[in-house]
């Protein structure tokens, strides 16, 4: 048995919130893999054109002719016609999808007897309907192109982005925790439908991940050590080790894994209080 190091090749993978933290590092890891890569954003468009000046760069799997190795492409993910046209445009310059990455997500953190509609509506509008609604676009794409054999043994591959949140439940936090919780049986229940269709859909649940939606568990010292608390194997994970699972869950080495979760989360969900016997 062998690896190729470029396992993604000749595939397109689509990066929704690609412009920061866990979307870019899966970007770039992606590229790395060898897939040509769209970068979505929703607002910061200088870091999605920066991040394809880096892709492009850095070179890589040799490409398809004319087919660019990574574009930026702007869409708010709870807006049904801005995800159409998305994958318009994706597929108009790529000519199919193979991979979605529905990383894009958002907090509106608020105790739960002030937390507005507004903010409650907010994060499933983005968390749960925006990855509906990027599936629903990808998978059409995966059943009107069918298996190609040459590129993988799947008709497509959704990796659906959520947290250990979807088991632990957090304080604070309802909204999110579950929109999270929601999104494990949207990614099952899909995967039970499509499999048959040789789609396949996993999560992967990170827990902390050093990014600017956590910036405050982390950036002090002091934030640092109470968070260590609950991660076992010790250290905060970065973007790359989220980047890392998701070239394997979109990668043909994974092709008997459907609709699981995978946590990359150092441990913590492991009940950390018991890591020294409770
Ligand atoms: P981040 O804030 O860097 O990334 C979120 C991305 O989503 C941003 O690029 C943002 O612009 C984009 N986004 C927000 N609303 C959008 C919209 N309406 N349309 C398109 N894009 C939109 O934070 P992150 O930590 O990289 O988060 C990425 C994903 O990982 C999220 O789904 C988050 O819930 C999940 N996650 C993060 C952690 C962590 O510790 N960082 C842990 C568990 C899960």
């Amino acid at each position: 048995m062998s690896y190729s190091p470029y396992v993604l090749k000749g595939q397109v993978a689509l990066v929704t919130g690609g412009s920061s933290g866990i979307g870019e590092g899966a970007a770039r890891c992606l590229a790395q893999a060898g897939a040509a890569v769209v970068i979505n954003y929703h607002s910061d468009r200088a870091a999605a054109e920066q991040i394809v000046r880096d892709i492009i760069s850095e070179g890589g799997a040799e490409l398809a002719e004319g087919m660019p190795r990574a574009i930026a492409i702007g869409a708010n993910v709870a807006k049904e016609e801005e995800v159409k046209a998305m994958f318009a445009q994706t597929i108009a310059t790529f000519g199919t999808i193979d991979i979605l990455v529905n990383n894009a997500g958002i907090q509106q953190d608020a105790a739960f007897v002030d937390m507005t509609l507004a903010q409650w509506n907010l994060v499933m509008n983005v968390n749960l309907t925006g990855q509906f609604l990027c599936a629903r676009e990808a998978v059409k794409e995966f059943l009107r192109r069918g298996v190609k054999p040459d590129i993988s043994c799947a008709a497509g591959k959704i990796i659906c982005m959520s947290s250990v949140h979807q088991v632990i439940p957090w304080a604070g936090h309802v909204n999110y925790a579950t929109s999270k919780g929601g999104l494990e049986m949207l990614m099952k229940s899909m995967a039970q439908e499509l499999a048959p269709q040789k789609i396949r859909i996993n999560s992967i649940a990170p827990g902390a991940i050093e990014t600017q939606i956590n910036t405050a568990a982390w950036s002090t010292p002091e934030m640092k050590a109470k968070l260590l608390q609950l991660i076992p194997a010790g250290r905060v994970g970065m973007p790359e080790d989220i980047g890392k699972a998701v070239v394997w869950l979109a990668s043909d080495d994974s092709d008997y894994v459907n609709g699981t979760t995978l946590f990359v989360d150092g441990g913590m969900t492991l009940y950390p209080g018991f890591t020294k016997g409770g």
